[in-house]
Formats: structure tokens, sequence, C-alpha cells
């Protein structure tokens, strides 16, 4: 006889561990509901800058200064118009509680325009600290560095492409090589642990704290730059330090360029919301996909994930769906059809393919808003604007509607639904 599976039930059950669903998970807790995160693999954050965009340019392709005053002129259809301004703040509030003074940018409502490791110019609602002495709008002179062999951060190249962007700075770029034996290429997360945790280098006059080597390779280079930009992997846990260090033997202040994957700033942000989830008492359970569901009189009972080929149950009185787009896997497509593999919720889109792309790529790209359709309290809606199922929301990527990566809104959607979404799971569920 085979074991018995039990339901484990909790008030409110979100399915994502990315930004979205785990912002839901904390401010379904916080409403006062029991939590349960499901969630299947390791989220975008590990890839994405760890800038959290909120609106950086108008559908219409306008550089954005102020999101909140630029939000009032989207269209109606537009998620911030649908669920609101407050949504938006709460989102943001929730974000600045989690993050405390690792991030930046919350005294303000305007845009912070930050440079990027592709020598763009990047506007942006929040950004790490440690990225904050490198903000485009001071004028003080910088220096690039980059490091041999580390081929996606080319500092020569960055320091010319943001001048041409037009960062009013002086700007100029040195490649120097990494002390130690860390190849930043292939080994870069012993490079980051090695500044973690300071640890001592063989030189040319003898051994030291990598800290310091790294600082005496920078010196020559220096002349009179006051600040110092380095692609960003100072450190895991002990970044500050690393920055305080570098700062203070240099003389000058540091900053870091957010880069791509595998994004160390991701890295340090998906930590503190793991903390977050912890402290508000989220039960969580990932590394397995959540596969199938079974529902009654239009709601959801339970769902299912798959254990080594065994489905264990998971009930609730709400659920948020908080999958992801098309990389999160959260949105699947054939040659023929797009659609959402949890709970198969209607995902608006032309039947006819060569209408899924725009002709020119750098301009509006259909596929790109292609997700599933809300109604006002974030619930999944069929083909005639019915909501799909009475306890479920949806929060992130998963939405449609918005070119996000045109607008630079992808975290702002991802907190502000998330927050909205995982408040009313956690309202309705009490
Ligand atoms: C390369 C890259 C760069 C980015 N850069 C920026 C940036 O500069 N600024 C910015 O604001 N945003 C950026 N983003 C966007 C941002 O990081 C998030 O992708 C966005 O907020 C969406 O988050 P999400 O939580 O909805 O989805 P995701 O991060 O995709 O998370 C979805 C989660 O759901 C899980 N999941 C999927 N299916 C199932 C299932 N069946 N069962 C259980 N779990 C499941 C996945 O494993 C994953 O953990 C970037 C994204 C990428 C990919």
């Amino acid at each position: 006889m085979g074991a018995m599976t039990v339901a484990i039930d909790a008030d409110v059950c979100v399915i994502g561990g990315g930004l979205a669903g785990m912002t839901s998970a904390i401010a379904a807790a916080e409403a006062g509901a029991s939590v349960r995160l499901l969630s299947h693999k390791k989220s975008t954050l590990r890839q994405a800058s760890g800038l959290i965009d909120l609106l950086g340019y108008t559908p219409a392709g306008e550089i954005v200064a102020d999101p909140f005053d630029a939000m009032a002129t989207l269209p109606d259809h537009h998620l911030y118009q649908r669920i609101g301004e407050q949504a938006v703040h709460d989102g943001f509030d929730l974000f600045d509680a989690v993050v405390g003074e690792s991030y930046s940018g919350d005294h303000t409502a305007a845009n912070a325009l930050v440079p990027t490791y592709g020598g763009r110019i990047k506007p942006t609602a929040r950004y790490p600290t440690m990225t904050a002495a490198g903000l485009a709008s001071d004028r003080s002179p910088v220096l690039f560095v980059g490091f041999e062999r580390l081929t996606a951060f080319d500092a020569p190249y960055v320091s010319a492409s943001l001048s041409s962007d037009g960062m009013p700075a002086p700007t100029r770029g040195v490649t120097i090589s990494a002390p130690g034996s860390h190849r930043p290429d292939t080994r870069l997360h012993r490079l980051v642990h090695a500044l973690d945790v300071n640890e001592s280098v063989s030189t040319s006059t003898g051994s030291q704290p990598i800290r310091d080597a790294l600082a005496r390779r920078i010196e020559p280079h220096l002349e009179s730059a006051q600040r110092v930009g380095l692609p960003a992997l100072l450190g895991l846990e002990n970044a500050p330090d690393v920055r305080r260090d570098l700062e203070r033997l240099l003389g000058v202040d540091v900053f870091e360029l957010p880069m791509g994957p595998p994004s160390i700033p991701g890295q340090r942000l998906e930590h503190q919301y793991l903390d977050a989830l912890d402290d508000a008492g989220v039960f969580r359970t990932t590394g397995n996909p959540v596969v199938a569901f079974d529902a009654d009189a239009g709601r959801i009972q339970r769902v299912y994930i798959d254990r080594n080929g065994s489905r264990v149950p998971y009930t609730a009185s709400q659920f948020v769906l908080a999958t992801g787009g098309l990389v999160g896997k959260g949105l699947a497509s054939d040659r023929t059809a797009l659609s959402e593999p949890v709970f198969g919720c209607h995902v608006p889109h032309p039947a006819d393919r060569a209408e899924w792309y725009g002709d020119d790529p750098h301009t509006d790209q259909p596929f790109a808003r292609f997700g599933v359709a809300v109604d006002r309290s974030l619930k999944p809606c069929d083909d005639s604007e019915t909501p799909e199922y009475d306890n479920l929301r949806a929060a992130g990527g998963v939405l449609g509607g918005t070119d996000v990566t045109m607008e630079l809104s992808a975290s702002g959607r991802s907190l502000a639904s998330g927050v909205r979404a995982g408040r009313l799971a956690g309202e309705r569920s009490n």
C-alpha cells in the first residue's frame, strides 16, 4: 500500500519565488494570513541587474524624469492605471522596508540616471547603494576599471560610450589584471568570495589582503579621478565593507556598475528577500514545479507539486500566480500558440503568428505585451473579461498588457501587482 499524502493547508498559497511572488507572500503574511510559497527554480533575480525600474520611458518612448507624474498620462489599460498609484507606492514601501540602507533612491520620486556595464545611462527608481557614487548626474571625474578576461565589462568602451550617451563627467577607462589567481571570466564567484573574506593573495611584494592588492593596482591610474567604477563583483555578504576599504585605501569614492548574469546585485537582493520571507513567517517549498490543480464551483481547491514523480497537494483558500513570463516559464509558447501552463488561464494573442512581431525590432513588439489579462483586483480573466476563478490572482511577469522592457518598468510591475495581489489574498483569507 502506498503512503497516504495529506494536504498541507495555508490561508494563501503563492506560486513562484521571484520578486513578484516574494512580494505577494510578504504582503499576504502582513495582512495576517498564513502563507505557503511554492517555487520551482531560481528566479530571474539571478540574471537581473538589481536595478528596480518603475517607469523609465513613456509608451511613446520619451524618457521619464518623475515616474509618478508620468503615470497619470498612461493609458487606462496600463497596469499602473488599473491597479492605481497607491499600489505602486505600497509596492515600493515594502521594497524599501526589505532592503533598508542597501538601496538608494527613496529620498526622491524622480528617477536616478545610473550608468550600466553596457555603457548606457539608465533611468531607474531604486539602485543599490553600492552603485550610488556612480550616478550620471554627478560631474566629478570617473575612472572605470575593468579586468583582463572579464570581457563583459570593457572599461575603455564603457567610458567612451557613456560620454557619447551624455554623461557630463570626464571619464577614463583602464583594464587591469585582477589580483590573485582568480580569473574573473571563469571564476567570477571565487573573486567575489576572495573580496568578501579579504583573502590573502601573493603579489610581487609578498602576500597581502586582496582588497589592498586591488587598490594598489588601481592607484597608478587614478590621476584626477574622484570616483572609481568597477564591475559589480565586490563581494556578496560583505560588499559594503569591500567598498569602504577600497575607498579608504584609494581616497576616492568607489561604486559598482550592475552586471548581467550571473548578477551579484541580484543575488544580494534575493538573499534579503529570503530573510524577509523568514521574518514574515512564510513557509517555503522550493525545487518542485506546480503541475496540477483541483477546482470546484469556480474556486481553486488545491494545487499539486511534482516531487520525484509523486504529486503532493497544497490546499489554500486564496492563490497567487507569480510564475514569471517566458523567461521564468510562467508562459509557454509553441509554434502555434501561447499558454499559461499552471491553471490554463487565458492569454490573449493573435492566432496568426506573423502578427506576434513588429517590423522594427527596436520599437513596439506585440509579443512583449503577451500575458495573462486581469481585472482591477488582479484576477485572471477569460476572453469575455470574467474572472476565471474567484480565489486566484496574478502578479509580475506573467501579466500581459505592457512592454516592460521598452518602458523600463519590469520590477515596478512586480512590486505593485505583487503587493496588491498578496494583500487582497491575505485579507480575503481571514
Ligand atoms: C536578464 C534580466 C534582466 C533584468 N533587468 C532588470 C532591470 O534592470 N530592472 C528591472 O526593474 N527589472 C529587471 N528584470 C526583471 C525582473 O528581474 C523580474 O524578471 C521581473 O520583476 C519579473 O519577476 P517575477 O517574479 O514575475 O518572475 P520571475 O523572476 O521569472 O520568477 C518566476 C518564478 O516562478 C517560478 N515558477 C515558474 N513556473 C512555476 C511552476 N509551475 N511551479 C512553481 N514555480 C514556478 C520560477 O522558477 C521562478 O522562481 C530583468 C529580468 C531579466 C530576466
